[in-house]
């Protein structure tokens, strides 16, 4: 039986729904800036959780939503004189390009906020009607006063939430913990029409919206990065029970812990992020998602170049193992490890140990038994959506690479000595000040999948994806 922690509880819970009709909605990204790492450990992290659900034979519909309005998305489309709809489509589609390189399903419905400004609005007046929302010169706001079980999630107090709230533009509202559900539009900000004024939503009422619009009242799984705790979800939930009073909004909050930089949580505020993309070229999307199975999801996960070093070298030993083979069930024990470890809120660390040590095992075993073992490893692998194709390298053929270097007068023998021509030649040209050259060598080489890295982490590799 499948235990997952849930996060309103805060008990680890045996899962307990119709199977027939289980609804996921996973707070997405807003699309103001290029994806970092920890994104992409959200998104693989429930991409895991989705695929072992339909393991299970859970028929899943879920959804995963685009915030393509914000205040932030407003801000730096000013600041790169685009349209905010050039920049959220932008940026959405490097996210696409990363979803779809770590392998990671696409939902079954992926609404947009900006889709939904209508329904909003509707949900806003509801609120209004109920008691909830009041309206100021600066915006519409929701009292949380009125709400009994404000804060039952993250189990903060008022006292904290008052202390640790910015006042800025919004020192109309009544009070200081009180959030946003719709702001006026200042001039040249996009706008749309509402019945108290033209503005925009706010962050947290889109979701409760989209989720209502997509899945109804009622949700299974609510899931997200645990820095959503506060004040999103919290806002959520005081919304979603604002209009639909009796209804029970989410059956098991699932959040993900964050990924630290040198000990320090990777956010877009504090500078220190990598862009996930950049890694994903580097080492190849699979790579990347084997580093997020290694740690628990809950648990917060270190990064470091190094650990994803040790992760590429970790993965083509499974893939190594499990190469010639057929993925295939057939190995019943190893099966009911696999189960036993997710089924116990998904501690895929623990199955990875297991795993090793079945591989490391595997010596003992007799020929037949040893194969159905690799079949089966192969198989589990395939459900956590890996492939386990044998890397890189072979993606190009010798033909090509001699042709390619021919032009330059390179030999190709092996291709560690022609890159050590190459970039010889392309730096006598840089030394040069030859840039415009340098950069066409660069560039022409990226077409048959060589990223060469000038400054400080000189060298080359292979474009993984
Ligand atoms: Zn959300």
């Amino acid at each position: 039986m499948l235990n997952l922690y849930n996060s309103y509880t805060k008990q680890q819970e045996a899962v307990n729904l119709n199977q027939e009709d289980v609804r996921i909605y996973l707070c997405g990204p807003t699309v103001q800036s290029s994806p970092h790492l920890g994104h992409g450990r959200s998104a693989v992290i429930f991409d895991f959780f989705i695929r072992y659900l339909k393991h299970l034979n859970y028929s899943v519909l879920y959804v995963r939503n685009i915030t393509d309005i914000d205040d932030k998305i407003i801000q730096k489309s000013q600041e790169q004189n685009i349209d905010y709809r050039e920049l959220a489509e932008n940026v959405w589609e490097e996210f696409v390009q990363a979803h779809e390189n770590l392998n990671c399903l696409v939902p079954d419905i992926e609404p947009r906020a900006t889709s939904y400004v209508p329904e909003i609005v509707q949900y806003i007046d509801q609120l209004i009607n109920n008691g909830y929302g009041y309206i100021t010169e600066s915006g519409v706001y929701y009292d949380v006063s009125k709400f009994d079980d404000y804060l039952k999630l993250s189990g903060r107090s008022t006292e904290e939430v008052k202390t640790g709230t910015r006042i800025e533009t919004e020192e109309d509202k009544k009070s200081p913990e009180d959030f946003a559900l719709w702001k006026f539009s200042k001039e040249g900000e996009p706008s749309w029409d509402s019945p108290w004024g033209v503005g925009r939503p706010g962050w947290h009422i889109e979701c409760s919206t989209m989720i209502n619009q997509t899945l109804g009242k009622t949700i299974d799984f609510h899931c997200g990065g645990i820095d959503l705790i506060f004040p999103h979800h919290e806002n959520e939930i005081a919304q979603s029970k604002g209009v639909e009073k009796n209804e029970n909004f989410v059956n098991y909050w699932l959040h993900n812990g964050m990924l630290n930089l040198s000990g320090k949580k990777m956010s877009k505020s504090d500078g220190n992020v990598k862009l996930l993309n950049e890694y994903i070229d580097q080492y190849g999307g699979e790579v990347v998602r084997f580093f997020f199975l290694r740690a628990h999801y809950r648990s917060p996960q270190e990064f470091s170049q190094d650990l994803l070093e040790e992760s590429k070298k970790t993965l083509n030993n499974i893939r190594e193992y499990t190469k010639d083979t057929e993925s295939d069930p057939v190995d019943p024990k190893v099966l009911e490890i696999f189960e036993s470890c997710m089924n116990d809120d998904m501690n895929t660390p623990k199955l990875l140990g297991e795993i090793f040590q079945m591989i490391k095992e595997s010596n003992n075993l007799k020929d037949l038994e040893e194969n159905q073992r690799k079949q089966t490893i192969k198989y589990i692998f395939e459900i956590l959506g890996f492939q386990l194709k044998l890397a890189d390298q072979s993606i190009v053929d010798e033909k090509l690479l001699s042709e390619f270097f021919s032009m330059y007068d390179i030999k190709f023998t092996e291709i560690d000595t022609a890159m050590n021509e190459f970039i010889s030649i392309r730096n006598k040209l840089r030394n040069e000040k030859k840039y415009v050259e340098a950069d066409e060598m660069r560039d022409s080489i990226l077409k048959i999948g060589i990223v060469i890295n000038d400054g400080e982490n000189v060298g080359w590799y292979w474009k993984n994806s």
